[in-house]
């Protein structure tokens, strides 16, 4: 067979195809305790005022701000204290001249009351205590709706349910959250020379890495997964193999078999299932055959067997692709710019993707490359926090130049940090 020619797109274009699908798959309602990294399907709107009453910031004393106008070091004023409260209690009590309800934080503030004096700024005696400064109306007092008035949309549809989002649902008395359906993926990794996890090594073959790195990947997505077994590169076996799995699952995600080798079977099983190619060629390294197709409302991405382009092409295209089937508004990956700390002098007629490490050196972001970086290179990936980007160009890139890396992984720091 000759061999066949394809057209590399950019990967900005690739991305948007892939978007465009528009797929989405219903809206569920799930559990609280279940719900964080689910998707809003509706606005959550405020049904109450928050905070819901006046309360008070801090333990202290509430009282009349007209009351301590006279206050001064040399002339301390005497309040009498004439309720107790705590967080919960309301005082029956309506606040007098010269009185005072020792109050806790988040307890109502008391009628009559219009200010809230700090422990730390009284003197105590057994009912009195003394204060040497002035106050104003609303000192010390959080006030009714001072965050959030009723009717406002307080989350919106299309976000993620991330634990302040879980603060907000619970507030407002959501023990069931609409949502938006997750898809389920499944992974198959072709190619004969594979071995599973657990298999003894044998000539020539090498274990399946991009499996459970995928299963990772959309794990770390909160997303469900199923690993097939093995596929070897057979496409009959192949092909049943993928129309099974499209049975089950949302998406099907492969890896291994999307070039044009005499055992690359992927553009034959696409074809065979009638599946429609967004696209077989990026212009991008690693991954430039990255083939990503859709049949039947389904995905299916053909990742590279080469495990750096395997990583690069979910960060790439599944990721923004599941979470916008999971209805997220926001699906494009982060992109900072960083500063460059070597030098990539080789002309790149295709845009490059590096695994990098990206840091703050406490002036700067800078980044560097995480290690051994072929597209075969699968060590560096584990050491990665972002991939560099370096768009196609003829003269290369010098350490000191800035560009932008897409930040893949958040984390905490070996620095004691400086505040
Ligand atoms: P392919 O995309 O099938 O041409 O494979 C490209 C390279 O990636 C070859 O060196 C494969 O042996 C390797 N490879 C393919 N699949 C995997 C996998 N699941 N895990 C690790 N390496 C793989
Ligand atoms: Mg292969």
């Amino acid at each position: 067979m000759p061999v066949e020619k394809r057209t590399p797109i950019p990967v900005r274009e690739a991305v948007n195809r892939v978007i465009k699908q528009d797929i989405l798959l219903g809206t569920t309602e799930v559990d609280l305790d279940q719900s964080t990294g689910y998707i809003l399907a509706e606005d959550i709107v405020a049904t109450y005022e928050i905070p819901r009453f006046d309360k008070s910031p801090y333990d202290g004393y509430a009282l009349r701000s007209k009351d301590t106008l006279e206050a001064s070091g040399e002339r301390r004023i005497e309040f009498k204290v004439i309720d107790h409260i705590g967080a919960g209690s309301v005082s029956s009590k309506v606040v007098g001249e010269f009185e005072a309800v020792r109050i806790m934080t988040g307890a109502q503030i008391p009628e009559g009351a219009d200010a809230v004096v700090m422990l730390e700024q009284t003197v105590e005696d057994q009912d009195t205590f003394t204060i040497r400064k002035p106050f104003k109306p609303g000192d010390n007092i959080a006030k009714k709706g001072e965050e959030t008035q009723t009717g406002d949309v307080v989350l919106e549809k299309g976000q993620v349910v991330n634990p302040g989002a879980i603060a907000v649902l619970a507030t407002y008395g959501y023990t069931k959250v609409p949502v938006y359906i997750k898809p389920s993926i499944g992974i198959i990794a072709t190619g004969s020379e594979l071995l599973e996890v657990g298999d003894d090594l044998e000539e020539g073959k090498i274990r399946n890495s991009n499996g459970p790195m995928l299963a990772s990947l959309c794990q770390k997505m909160g997303i469900e997964v199923e690993s097939y077994h093995i596929q070897q590169d057979d496409l009959e076996s192949s092909i049943e193999a993928v129309n099974k799995a499209l049975e089950t699952h949302h998406i099907v995600i492969t890896t291994g078999g999307v070039s044009v080798g005499d055992y690359d079977y992927l553009p034959e099983i696409y074809k065979a299932i009638n599946a429609t190619i967004l696209f077989n060629k990026i212009a991008m390294r690693p991954g430039s055959v990255t083939t990503v197709a859709v049949a039947n409302g389904q995905y299916l991405f053909g990742l590279s067997g080469n495990p750096s382009a395997c990583f690069t092409g979910f960060e790439l295209y599944v990721k923004p692709a599941v979470y916008k089937m999971m209805g997220a508004k926001k699906y494009y990956p982060q992109i900072v710019q960083a500063t460059l700390m070597e030098d990539f002098m080789k002309p790149n007629p295709f845009t490059r993707f590096i695994r990098g490490i990206a840091t703050f050196d406490g002036q700067q972001m800078t980044v560097s490359p995480a290690g051994f970086n072929k597209s075969g290179a699968v060590v560096s990936i584990a050491h990665s926090n972002a991939m560099i980007i370096l768009p196609k160009g003829t003269r290369g890139y010098k350490k000191g130049y800035q560009v932008n890396v897409i930040l893949t992984e958040s984390q905490a720091f070996e620095e004691e940090f400086n505040i």
